[in-house]
């Protein structure tokens, strides 16, 4: 095979809640993918493809500044570094291609059972913990209240508890770790899933070709997954 050949190049979540069901989509597309070792770019033998294995939080912007051709990432971690990054005007482009059917979640505010929720106007100008701040500010701004922030990148459910927050604004599925903390769920932010996206800028030919091979599968797999 000449090394010139042009390789789709794919960002995916190395581990995590995405990985599984990622590697399955691509598997079930007909990819042989050898995930087992530790290197971060793993070729697929069977397709001009490589997968680049990576947390999930930076799959944004590999595809934002052309790193990745295509990635796979949830909706909440798109649309807080397209926030983020138009407030510091960078580059924020990319193409949607597909919405997938996997990593559903709800990123949701969620106070301390005793607290009284009579609406969100009884939110304002309390602090929330939370990983993705933009998605809170623009929710807060469209609805009309201040709220403040303080960045957290995991175990956000403590911070009510240890006097950091208020209150907590995080992806909730089932609801179960927020009750085992003593949260309840009050307002719905941002409902999220999966979504397969891609660079904005055009492919070269070789590149849309894979593209126009793998398209279709992936949407075969979804549908007979329905
Ligand atoms: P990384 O560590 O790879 O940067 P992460 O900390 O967001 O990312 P995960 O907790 O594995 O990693 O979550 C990955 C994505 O899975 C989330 O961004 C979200 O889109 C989706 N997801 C689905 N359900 C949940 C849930 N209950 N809690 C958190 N994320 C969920």
């Amino acid at each position: 095979m000449s090394t010139s050949e042009p390789r789709l190049r794919i960002a995916m979540q190395k581990s995590g809640r995405l990985s599984d069901d990622t590697q399955e989509l691509l598997k079930r597309c007909g990819l042989k993918i050898n995930l087992s070792d530790r290197r971060l770019l793993a070729h697929v033998s069977n397709m001009p493809i490589d997968i680049m294995r990576v947390r999930s939080s930076d799959i944004p912007g590999l595809i934002m500044d052309g790193v990745c051709d295509l990635g796979i990432v949830g909706d909440n971690t798109l649309e807080e570094e397209e926030l983020e990054r138009q407030l510091i005007g960078s580059k924020s482009e990319y193409i949607r291609t597909t919405a997938l059917d996997f990593g559903g979640c709800r990123f949701s505010i969620a106070m301390p059972e005793e607290f009284e929720y009579t609406g969100l106007k009884c939110l304002d100008g309390l602090r929330f913990a939370t990983t993705y701040p933009q998605l809170l500010t623009r929710f807060a701004k469209e609805n009309g209240i201040n709220v403040e922030f303080c960045l957290l990148k995991g175990s956000v459910e403590v911070a009510p508890r240890v006097g950091l927050a208020d209150g907590i604004c995080d992806l909730v599925s089932t609801g179960a770790t927020l009750e085992a903390n003593g949260l309840k769920e009050v307002a719905e932010v941002f409902r999220s899933k999966a979504s397969l996206i891609q660079r904005s800028d055009a492919l070269c030919t070789g590149k849309q070709a894979i593209l126009d091979t793998l398209l279709p599968r992936i949407y075969g797999v979804m549908k007979a997954k329905e």
